[in-house]
């Protein structure tokens, strides 16, 4: 047999294909990045070892804030190549939509980072507004408020219009424009006044219900015009300088770009031929990341490249515009997805394997054994004469009659021990027959499906990836290491929250259809870290303290010719302690120390425990305030 190579791994787990030139597996088998693609490279395991070294626990939130950049760079590059190749005379200009994420680093870097492309910022809410009123410091650059807004937000907004920024108010309603046309003439300012518009255009995948006819988003037709009505009674109709539309996050086919940027940019041709000045055409998010790397349209992926992306959006408007005979406006795109989900990782250790193979050591049979004891190891001949259908049925059958028998008493603690190893020997058997076979039933099917091992992984799905749960997202999932092996068990992932839906059962496969299972290795005397990709957009503070676990903590790369190693931790910080995450959820930690305390002079009083114990005892409470939520080393177990 061939032995196993780096490249049978990256095709495996298809490390080049979603890892967009930035994530590969290097000749020691090692997942490393290379955060500007330009050949200086970091390998993964490197950054933990640096970061333990520092103190930092796992679960690890590594972020490489160089790749922040790059990704700054060739967006605003493959609209400004699309710009000059199309011959379009408008320019472009991106805003960062702070909701995908909030993290202050993230948002500097990002803020530093554009400051050649005049890159601006995104606001949605009141707290989102007021941070980008604080870090929008250069004024070319845009602060958009899309979202619902009140009086109090639209005040804000337009103090920050007072002082100068470009801020503009898109509205979401009717409603919206009445207010702040109030609002401006208390303040006395000229607003920057967006209107979003309601396109029929529908997206696809998972947040198509952001757009078309039954989006809670965007003026329809009708209100636009009593809108248009409105301004123009009060003498602000100038004031309406951007047209804005968004179809939904992660747009994974380039058709739907198409049809809804050719959409809105006709919205913007009719009313600039109505009259209204407009600026800017704001296509919104939607830029999709290929999460599976199959390049396709579906939910995990898109079908389409940066540059085609950018060629779709400005070639649309570009066509309007010249047959409308009207002015290119400024292309803005509120992409944010792209510009943060690869620049985060999560690593963590697999300290724990549940088998589901290949484990039955059937215990002795003692000779007076109950007749199903019996009857189920009999199933064994069935498998044996390649009878398997017939075999699972008498193997669910005998399954439910031993479990009946030992409910009334009937079957004693030796036999149920022989029923469960020969029912996972008898079912692995049948499993692995019928592996791979569409003609199985569906109750075999799931059989097939429950046979992989499970991996027990330090960490909180709930926090770590919250879209894994919530909306099946699929991210990549590698071994960190050991890649130059070949992976020998069909494994799951499960977390240690206590609840079930803490898992992953889907992983990224062909593109068309998800894996079922995740090719990993045995877990031996060196820990088994494995890492959890481009996880940068939206799961930083979607993430939940499910099971109070919470903030990991978190290593910040920069990459450093000038460092031996090429690279260094720029900041560190650290995860929740036990007492932030009580005090977070209302507990004092000083009330909690009384009680306890309380509890342990009453122990001591009634002589349950010895004075020096219980103060022991009291001491270890009080320091387990300050420790980190998830587990600590926890013992392996291959
Ligand atoms: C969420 C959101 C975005 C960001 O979308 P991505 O797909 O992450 O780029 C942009 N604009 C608006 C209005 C949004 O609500």
């Amino acid at each position: 047999m061939p032995s196993w190579s780096i490249s049978d791994s990256d095709s495996l787990y298809g490390v080049s294909k979603w890892g967009a030139g930035y994530f590969f597996i290097d000749e020691s088998g090692a997942v490393s990045v290379s955060p500007l693609k330009d050949g200086a490279s970091i390998r993964i395991a490197d950054v933990i070892a640096e970061a333990k070294a520092r103190g930092l626990r796992l679960p690890l939130h590594i972020r490489f804030q160089d790749i922040l950049q790059d990704r700054v760079r060739r967006i605003n590059e493959a609209f400004s190549d699309a710009i000059a190749e199309s011959g379009y005379t408008g320019s472009y200009q991106g805003v960062f939509p702070v909701k995908v994420n909030q993290m202050r680093e993230v948002v500097e870097t990002l803020m530093d980072a554009g400051a050649e492309y005049d890159l601006g910022i995104e606001a949605g809410s009141k707290p989102e507004l007021l941070l980008a009123l604080s870090l929008h410091r250069d004024y070319d650059r845009l602060l958009i408020c899309n979202g619902y807004k009140d009086a109090e937000f639209m005040r804000f907004a337009l103090m920050g219009r007072k002082i100068g920024k470009k801020v503009v108010v898109v509205a979401e309603k009717l409603e919206e424009v009445k207010a702040l046309i109030d609002v401006s003439k208390a303040l006395s300012v000229r607003p920057l006044i967006g209107i979003r518009v309601r396109l029929a255009t529908r997206g696809s995948g998972k947040w198509a219900t952001s757009s078309g006819d039954n989006a809670k988003f965007g003026l329809s037709t009708v209100d636009l015009l009593e809108a248009l009505a409105l301004l123009d009674g009060a003498g602000m109709k100038d004031c309406v300088s951007l047209i804005h539309f968004h179809i939904g996050s992660q747009i994974p086919d380039i058709q739907v770009v198409t049809r809804s940027v050719r959409e809105g940019a006709r919205f913007y041709a009719k009313l600039a031929r109505l009259g209204c000045p407009i600026e800017y055409v704001d296509v919104g998010g939607g830029l999709g990341v290929d999460y599976d790397g199959s390049r396709s349209a579906v939910p995990s992926s898109a079908n389409y490249s940066l540059r085609e992306y950018a060629n779709t959006i400005v070639y649309g408007i570009k066509e309007i515009c010249d047959e409308e005979k009207v002015p290119y406006p400024t292309i803005v795109s509120e992409s944010g997805r792209a510009l943060v989900a690869h620049h985060s990782m999560i690593a963590a250790e697999a300290f724990g394997r549940i088998k589901k193979q290949g484990v039955s050591r059937i215990p002795q049979i003692p000779k007076n054994a109950h007749k199903v004891v019996r009857d189920i190891l009999e199933v064994r001949d069935t498998v044996e004469a390649g009878r398997y259908d017939e075999a699972f049925h008498d193997l669910v059958f005998y399954r439910q009659q031993a479990n009946t028998l030992f409910d009334l008493g009937y079957l004693d603690l030796q036999s149920r021990a022989i029923v469960e190893s020969a029912s996972w020997e008898i079912a692995a058997d049948i499993a692995r027959h019928f592996e791979g076979q569409s003609r199985a039933s569906d109750e075999i099917k799931e059989l097939v499906a429950s046979m992989k091992d499970q991996y027990l992984i330090n960490f909180s799905v709930f926090r770590a990836l919250p879209d894994s749960w919530a909306l099946d997202q699929l991210f990549p999932v590698v071994p960190l290491q050991r890649l130059d092996a070949e992976p020998t068990a069909k494994g799951t992932i499960v977390d240690i929250t206590c609840d079930s839906d803490g898992k992953i059962d889907a992983f990224i496969g062909d593109g068309e259809n998800d894996r079922k299972f995740l090719w990993l290795h045995e877990i031996g005397k060196e820990p088994y870290y494995l890492g959890f990709f481009l996880t940068g957009a939206y799961q930083d503070t979607l993430g939940d303290m499910h099971n109070l676990f919470g903030r990991m903590d978190e290593a910040h790369v920069i990459v450093d010719p000038d460092e031996e190693s090429g690279w260094y931790i720029d900041e560190t910080i650290e995860g929740d302690t036990i007492r932030e995450v009580l005090e977070e959820n209302e507990y004092s930690a000083s009330e909690l120390v009384r009680s306890m305390k309380q509890q342990v002079e009453q122990a001591i009083r009634s002589d349950v425990v010895k004075p020096s114990e219980g103060m022991k005892i009291l001491g270890e409470f009080e320091a387990g305030l300050k420790r980190y939520t998830y587990l600590d080393t926890p013992e392996r177990n291959a």
